[in-house]
């Protein structure tokens, strides 16, 4: 005869609360281990299927041993707890052998703990088990309502199994009808809970997934549009002033200009290419340390003419000390160029151009500095962003390479701006000589 613990029935209203925190404590434990599987699955699992599973199960078993070592216990060596819905989670979500490990884990677990209900829980697990193996092939394909439906419908058979039991062997009906009762409830709330969590969950990197496929889409899309755009019309300009050169009727100075305006326009369609393959592939594939202010002083060379075109003073003292960072020469000058072309571009009725580098700690600090005509707060947001531009004939291509080569070299970058007052840019990298020494 099956005996109501000594304890809990003293207190009376009070255990069937206990009983009710209980299972409560099981749903949140079981909740809580489908989130960690959730951001183990979103940071590593799509791509370690084999870790994956192994995880799965591991999380599943410690779900399995929190309910039971928090189960409810208001008949003498009978435990009330939510671990099979552990073991549907478990055979329905990562299949027969996951279910097959868990029903396994929970009835050595159980038989360990003891008490009289080792037995009969033995024999309604291994029950619901062929029940979940005789349902699997239908829930798989089967929609949420369905799925939940028939998680429930499974659950159900099981705790119907416990109230046969209890009746068979238990004396007055009173004494465990309302604990049995709330079971039950507490069986179907926790298997919707836990399956519909799952399904939400799984929908939503469903769906994140989609939206990373679209803007990768649009982003081709809009590249494919910008690269015609942007190479077709220097090439047709400088074919234009090819056709003139082939001509007698040019002057030699006149070739002189067609000339220079030709080659320029290469040049343009060949920095275009060379943005949009770095930006394609950042990543460094010869790491070599550089020094900054060498590799500094050759864009500044390039620039100059801009410079001097657009009545910009570069500000620049070398320094006495000298800075090294890993990285990549071509690639830090394209960033360095597309940076010092901007703050230039920004500053067309002239101004003063300001570079300085500096070590503080480990770090060694690039700081270039315009009094061009600035940017507010949503401007300053959108940089970086691909396509974006306020230029006329802007690609909107540099600040985006920009950002891909700091991130591919470790670096960090800072941009203070205000508008008509100037732009900051503050460009920190690791400090390569102390990483040699380390
Ligand atoms: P593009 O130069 O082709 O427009 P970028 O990616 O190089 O594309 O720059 C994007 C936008 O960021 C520019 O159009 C400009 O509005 C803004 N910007 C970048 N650098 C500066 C700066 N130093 N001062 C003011 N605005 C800037
Ligand atoms: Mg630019």
């Amino acid at each position: 005869m099956i005996k109501l613990g000594s304890q809990l029935q003293k207190k009376g209203g009070t255990a069937l609360k206990l009983f009710i925190v209980h299972l409560f404590l099981n749903v949140l434990f079981i909740i809580v281990i489908i989130l960690l599987y959730h951001l183990f699955w979103v940071r590593q699992g799509k791509n370690h299927p084999k870790w994956n599973a192994f995880v799965f199960i591991l999380l599943c078993i410690a779900a399995t041993f929190m309910c039971l070592t928090f189960a409810a216990e208001p008949f003498d060596g009978f435990r009330f707890d939510l671990r099979h819905i552990v073991l549907i989670i478990s055979t329905l979500a990562g299949g027969p052998i996951a279910g097959g490990i868990v029903w396994a884990v929970t009835n050595i677990y159980r038989g360990i703990l003891g008490g009289d209900g080792v037995l009969p829980s033995l024999l309604l697990s291994s029950l619901l088990y062929i029940l979940l193996l005789l349902t699997y092939q239908t829930f798989l394909k089967v929609n949420l309502v369905k799925k939940i439906a028939l998680a429930i419908l499974v659950s159900v058979i099981f705790t119907l199994g416990w109230i046969l039991f209890f009746a068979a062997h238990a004396g007055h009906p009173d004494s465990y009808i309302k604990y049995i009762t709330v079971y039950e409830l507490c069986n179907v709330f926790g298997t919707m809970v836990t399956l519909y969590l799952i399904e939400v969950l799984n929908s939503q990197v469903k769906l994140q997934e989609e939206l990373i496929n679209a803007e990768k889409f649009q982003l081709i899309g809009e590249m494919a549009a910008s690269i015609s755009h942007e190479i077709r019309n220097p090439l047709t300009s400088t074919r234009g002033f090819l056709q003139l050169l082939q001509s007698d009727i040019c002057s030699e100075d006149e070739r002189k200009v067609y000339l220079d305006i030709a080659l320029n326009g290469i040049d343009q369609a060949n920095h275009v290419l060379t943005d949009y393959l770095t930006f394609a592939k950042p990543s460094i594939d010869k790491v070599q340390v550089l020094d900054i202010e060498k590799e500094l002083f050759s864009t500044i060379s390039l620039i100059t003419p801009l410079a001097n075109f657009s009545n910009v003073i570069i500000q620049y003292d070398k320094s006495d000390d000298l800075f090294f960072i890993h990285g990549e020469r071509q690639k830090l000058h394209q960033c360095l160029l597309n940076i010092l072309k901007n703050c230039i571009e920004a500053m067309p009725k002239g101004g003063v151009l300001a570079i300085s580098v500096s070590q503080k700690h480990e770090v060694i600090e690039l700081l270039i500095e315009d009094t061009g005509i600035g940017m507010n707060v949503e401007q300053l947001n959108r940089l970086g962003s691909p396509f974006y531009s306020t230029k006329e004939k802007g690609t909107g291509l540099g600040m985006m390479v920009v950002f891909s080569v700091m991130k591919a070299m470790n670096g960090t970058i800072r941009i203070t701006s205000k508008l008509n007052d100037g732009t900051k840019f503050a460009l920190c990298f690791p400090d390569a000589a102390n990483t040699k020494k380390a």
